[in-house]
């Protein structure tokens, strides 16, 4: 039985390896694999970019005058320039 931790060979009734002290028993850990990495963030930016989008398609159908992206300064008056 091969240690998870440092791969020195151990007996297989051994609780705990006998290098590094590691607990035999316990299901090696699971550590992400750059494959997880791409598919995460290939995931996270497509949700981010898909919600740009839908967010501007909504706000462009906006009514007047809410769909103007900057206000002409003659309808806030009282905004000192
Ligand atoms: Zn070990």
């Amino acid at each position: 039985m091969k240690c998870p931790n440092c791969a020195q060979e151990n007996k297989d009734s051994a609780k705990a390896c006998k290098k590094c002290g590691r607990d035999l028993a316990m299901p090696p850990a699971w550590f992400p694999d750059w494959r997880w990495h791409m598919r995460t963030l290939s995931v996270i930016y497509a949700v981010v970019i898909v919600m740009y989008l839908v967010t501007s398609v909504l706000l462009r159908q906006l009514p007047e005058p809410y769909h103007i992206r900057k206000i002409p300064p003659e309808v806030t008056p009282w905004l000192k320039r």
